[in-house]
C-alpha cells in the first residue's frame, strides 16, 4: 500500500470549495468520519458508496484516497451516518474499501482512544494506529485460499440442473455430491480427498458452472505459545490470610457493585498481593467476564506466567517476543471473548476484551508503563479512564506506590488497601546501609566492600543463595584520561562510552554506537586511557575471583538477548545450580526464591545523583524492591546497601521499610516546589543539528507560549528552556522546557490553541510529552 506524502495533509486543506451547492445532495449523502495516522488531529469526511453502507461501522479500518494525488491510505472510521445540514461543503472523496471483516474498536474503545488523544496531545488516528498490533493490520498468520461450493441452481436459469447432474461422469458426480454433503465451501485439497479424485473433475465442473470458486481468508496460526503451556497442572486457590481476606472483600464489593473504584493495594514485598489479584479475577471470570493484568515487561517471567496459567483455563500472555501471527491470534481470541485473563506489558491495557470485569496493574510504580513515543500515554492513567468507561474496578498494586497514586489516596480519590505484613508472618529482611567511603577494598577500585564480602561468605557457607544488584551493564562505564580528566564520549551523543570487554568494544548505551576504543585520549592525545567504574561484566569477574568455589550467573540485557535465556538462568537458580545471581534491574523485580538469604546493592548512588525530579522516589523504590528479593524463606534474609550517601533519606527510609515516612517527606518537598503530583508538567523537547538554532528556537516558542498563556488567562508557567540533561543524542542537539500547571486542562488548552500556529523552523523538530517520567 502506497503512503501519501506528508505534505499532502496541508495541501488538502487548500482544495477549492465544491462549486456545487451542498444542499443539492444532502438528502441522500451518507458520510463516514475518518481519522488517519498523522500528527494532525483532524477528522476527515468521506462519502460511503452504496455497497459499503450496510457494512461500514465505527471502529472499522478502511482504505481512503488521501491528499492531492489521491493515494490510498489506511484510516479508521470513527463515525458514519447521513450527512447533516452543517456539513462543510467541500468536495468529498469516497471510502475505497473496508479492511477488516469486523470493527476493531467498540464504542467504549473509541471513547477511550479519543480521550488519550486529548490528554496526551496527539491525534486520534495516531492513538488508534498504535492500539492495533501490526499483526492484526497485516492479518499475520492468515492466508487467502480458493474454496469451491455448489452453484445455486436458481442462478442457472434455463437449465435443468438435476438432469445435468444425473448425467455427469462418475468422478464429476462424486465431486458434486461431496460438495453438497459438506454443506460448506471446501478447498481443493479437502474436496479431492472427499471425492477421492484428482483436480481435473473439479476444474471441469467449474467450467460447466455447476460449481464455483471464490477466495476466502483462513487462519493458520502457529499457536505454539499455548501448546507449550497445555501440560501445566491446575492448582487450587490458596487459603487467604486475614489481610488478604480483607483486601479481597473490599475489591469484591466494588466488582459486585459495578463500581469503577480505584484501589491502591500497598502491600510489602511478599505480602501475597498476587493471590488477592487471582481471587478477584476468579470472581469476574465466574460471571463470564475478562480481566486485564498489566505487569512490567521484565516481570513477565516464566514463574509469574505460570502462576496465572496454573489457575485459569485460558490466559493470553502478551509480551514483546510474540510473533505478528501470535499477536493476531491472541487479538482474535480476546475479541471473541475466549480469553479469561490477559497478562501483558503496557499495551495490554488496549486488549479488546468484550466484557471487561477488572483491571489490575502490578508494580504500579514502574516507569515502563509510560510510552516514550507518540502517543506518549501512561498505561495507569489509561487504565483509570478505561475503568471509568467500563464501570469496573482498578487495582494498583505495589510495595512502593508512586507519590502520584499516594496523593490520590490522601485526597480520598482512591481507596487504600494495606497489606503491611509478609505471608506466614515472615519478617521483613534486615537492611544494612554500608558506608563505603572509607572501605579499603572499594578504595582499591573493587566493587564488593569488606562488609558485603563477609556477609556473602557467611550466606554461601550456610547454603544460601545471593543476589547482587548493579544498575550498569558493560565492563566499565567510562574510559577516562588521566592527563586531561576527560572521558571518551559517543561521537553522536553527549554520553560516555561504556567499555564492553567481552566484545572489545566501547559502546554507547543511548544509540548503540560501538567502536574499538582509542589508545590515546581523543581530547588531549595522551596515551593510556583508564577504564574506570564497574559494570556488571566487571562485577562478574570480581565475584568469580573472590568466590571461585561458587557458581555465578549474570543477567543483563547483554546476556539475555535470546528468547528463553531468561527462563534458563532463573530455572537454574531455582534448582540451586547457581549460587550467585548478579544483574541489572532485570533481577530487582518479582523474583521469589525462598533460599535467597542475602541481597547486595553494589551502588545505591547511581540513581540518586541524577538531575531528576524523581531521583529520590526511584532510589527508594529500587532499594525496597531489591530488598524484597530476600527473606522469603524460613532462613530469613539480609540486605547490604553500599553507598557514599548513607544519610540520604531515600536510602534510610528504604532500609527502615518505611514507605509512609518516605512519602510524607518527599511529598513535603514536592509541595514546596509545587512539583508533580501537586501539579502537572508537559515537557517540550526540541532537537536539531545546530545548537544555537535549537536554543534560539526553544526561546522563541517558549516566549510565544508564555504570551499566549497570559492572553488566555491560563495559569501555566514555563520552566526553561534549558539544555536537556543529555544535550546531544544521536547527532542532534537537544533543549527542553516544561509547561507547568496545577490543572492539566490548562496546559492542554494552551497547547491545542498555540501549537498549530507555532512557526516551523527548518531542521528543528519538537515533541510534547505530557506528565513525563523521563527527564533526560
Ligand atoms: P507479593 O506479590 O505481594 O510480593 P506474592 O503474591 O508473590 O507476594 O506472595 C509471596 C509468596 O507467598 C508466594 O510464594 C505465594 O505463593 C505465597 N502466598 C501468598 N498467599 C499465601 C497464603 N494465603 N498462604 C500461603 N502462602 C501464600
Ligand atoms: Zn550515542
Amino acid at each position: 500500500m502506497s503512503k501519501p506524502k506528508q505534505q499532502s495533509l496541508f495541501e488538502d486543506e487548500e482544495l477549492p470549495e465544491d462549486p456545487m451547492p451542498w444542499e443539492r445532495n444532502s438528502q441522500n449523502l451518507y458520510l463516514a468520519q475518518i481519522v488517519l495516522n498523522r500528527p494532525v488531529d483532524r477528522v476527515f469526511h468521506y462519502l460511503v458508496p452504496e455497497p459499503l453502507r450496510p457494512l461500514l461501522k465505527p471502529g472499522h479500518r478502511v482504505q481512503v484516497p488521501f491528499g492531492r494525488g489521491n493515494q490510498l491510505a489506511p484510516g479508521y472510521c470513527v463515525g458514519v451516518g447521513p450527512a447533516d445540514e452543517n456539513q462543510p461543503s467541500v468536495r468529498l472523496k469516497s471510502v475505497d474499501a473496508i479492511l477488516d471483516s469486523r470493527p476493531l474498536f467498540n464504542a467504549k474503545m473509541l471513547k477511550l482512544t479519543r480521550w488519550i488523544a486529548d490528554r496526551y496531545l496527539c491525534s486520534w488516528g495516531q492513538v488508534l494506529d498504535c492500539v492495533v498490533p501490526a499483526g492484526v493490520k497485516n492479518q499475520a498468520g492468515t492466508r487467502m485460499v480458493t474454496v469451491f461450493e455448489v452453484t445455486d441452481p436458481q442462478t442457472l436459469q434455463g437449465r435443468n440442473i438435476p438432469e445435468e447432474v444425473e448425467r455427469l461422469p462418475a468422478k464429476q458426480r462424486a465431486v458434486y455430491d461431496a460438495l453438497k454433503t459438506a454443506g460448506q465451501p471446501l478447498t481443493m485439497d479437502a474436496l479431492t480427498a472427499a471425492a477421492d479424485c484428482g483436480s481435473g473433475p473439479v476444474q471441469t465442473l467449474k467450467k460447466k458452472t455447476l460449481i464455483r470458486s471464490h477466495q476466502k481468508r483462513v487462519q493458520q496460526f502457529e499457536n505454539g505459545d499455548d501448546a507449550a503451556y497445555a501440560h501445566i497442572t491446575k492448582q487450587d486457590d490458596l487459603q487467604l490470610n486475614r489481610d488478604q481476606r480483607l483486601a479481597l472483600d473490599q475489591i469484591l464489593a466494588a466488582i459486585r457493585g459495578q463500581r469503577s473504584e480505584t484501589f491502591v493495594l500497598q502491600g510489602v514485598t511478599g505480602s501475597g498481593k498476587t493471590e488477592v489479584y487471582i481471587q478477584a479475577i476468579r470472581e469476574v471470570v465466574s460471571y463470564g467476564q475478562q480481566a486485564i493484568v498489566l505487569v512490567p515487561e521484565i516481570s513477565l517471567t516464566p514463574q509469574a506466567i505460570q502462576r496465572f496459567r496454573s489457575r485459569f483455563d485460558s490466559v493470553a500472555v502478551l509480551h514483546s517476543h510474540l510473533s505478528d501471527s501470535d499477536r493476531h491470534y491472541h487479538w482474535q481470541n480476546i475479541a471473541a471473548g475466549k480469553v479469561q485473563v490477559i497478562v501483558g506489558a503496557r499495551s495490554a491495557i488496549f486488549a479488546p476484551a468484550p466484557h471487561l470485569g477488572l483491571i489490575i496493574i502490578d508494580e504500579e510504580h514502574e516507569t515502563s508503563f509510560k510510552q516514550e513515543t507518540a502517543p506518549r500515554y501512561h498505561a495507569r492513567e489509561v487504565a483509570r479512564k478505561r475503568s471509568e468507561l467500563e464501570k469496573v474496578p482498578l487495582i494498583l498494586g505495589s510495595a512502593t506506590p508512586t507519590l502520584n497514586s499516594w496523593l490520590r489516596v490522601i485526597e480520598k480519590k482512591d481507596t487504600l488497601i494495606s497489606m503491611p505484613k509478609r505471608v506466614n508472618n515472615l519478617p521483613m529482611p534486615n537492611v544494612n546501609i554500608i558506608d563505603v567511603r572509607n572501605d579499603v577494598q572499594v578504595r582499591r577500585n573493587e566493587s564488593i566492600g569488606r562488609v558485603l564480602f563477609t556477609g556473602m561468605q557467611h550466606a554461601l557457607e550456610a547454603g544460601g543463595q545471593v543476589i547482587l544488584f548493579l544498575n550498569l551493564r558493560g565492563y566499565s562505564p567510562a574510559l577516562w584520561c588521566k592527563g586531561c580528566g576527560n572521558s571518551v564520549k559517543c561521537p553522536h551523543c553527549e554520553i560516555s562510552l561504556t567499555w564492553h570487554r567481552d566484545k572489545s568494544l566501547a559502546v554507547c548505551h543511548s544509540c548503540d554506537f560501538s567502536a574499538k576504543p582509542p589508545t590515546n585520549c581523543p581530547s588531549c592525545g595522551a596515551p593510556g586511557l583508564r577504564y574506570v567504574g564497574t559494570g556488571t561484566q566487571r562485577l562478574e569477574e570480581e565475584v568469580k575471583a573472590k568466590f571461585p568455589n561458587y557458581s555465578c550467573r549474570r543477567m543483563d540485557s547483554d546476556t539475555m538477548r535470546g528468547v528463553g535465556s531468561h527462563a534458563k538462568v532463573l530455572n537454574a537458580f531455582a534448582a540451586g545450580e547457581v549460587d550467585i545471581l548478579l544483574g541489572t534491574q532485570m533481577i530487582a523485580k518479582g523474583l521469589d526464591f525462598p533460599n535467597v538469604t542475602l541481597v547486595g546493592v553494589i551502588d545505591a548512588d547511581t540513581m540518586l545523583h541524577q538531575p531528576d525530579l524523581f531521583a529520590s522516589e526511584r532510589t527508594f523504590q529500587l532499594i525496597a524492591q531489591v530488598a524484597g528479593r530476600t527473606g522469603r524463606g524460613m532462613q530469613g534474609g539480609r540486605v547490604f546497601v553500599q553507598t557514599t550517601s548513607p544519610a540520604e533519606p531515600a536510602i534510610v527510609k528504604a532500609a527502615e521499610h518505611d514507605f509512609l515516612g518516605f512519602a510524607r517527606l518527599e511529598l513535603g518537598h514536592r509541595k514546596e516546589m509545587l512539583a508533580p503530583p501537586f501539579s502537572h508538567y508537559a515537557r517540550v523537547i526540541l532537537r536539531g543539528p545546530q545548537e544555537e538554532h535549537v536554543e534560539q528556537f526553544a526561546r522563541q516558542i517558549a516566549g510565544i507560549l508564555h504570551d499566549a498563556a497570559e492572553e488566555m488567562k491560563l495559569s501555566v508557567q514555563i520552566l526553561g528552556p534549558a539544555p536537556a540533561p543529555i544535550i546531544r543524542l544521536k547527532k542532534y542537539f537537544r533543549y527542553h522546557f516544561q509547561l507547568a500547571a496545577v490543572n492539566v486542562d490548562e496546559i492542554l488548552q494552551l497547547w491545542r490553541e498555540v501549537d498549530p500556529k507555532l512557526p516551523r523552523e527548518k531542521g528543528i523538530e519538537y515533541i510534547i510529552d505530557v506528565d513525563p517520567v523521563n527527564m533526560r
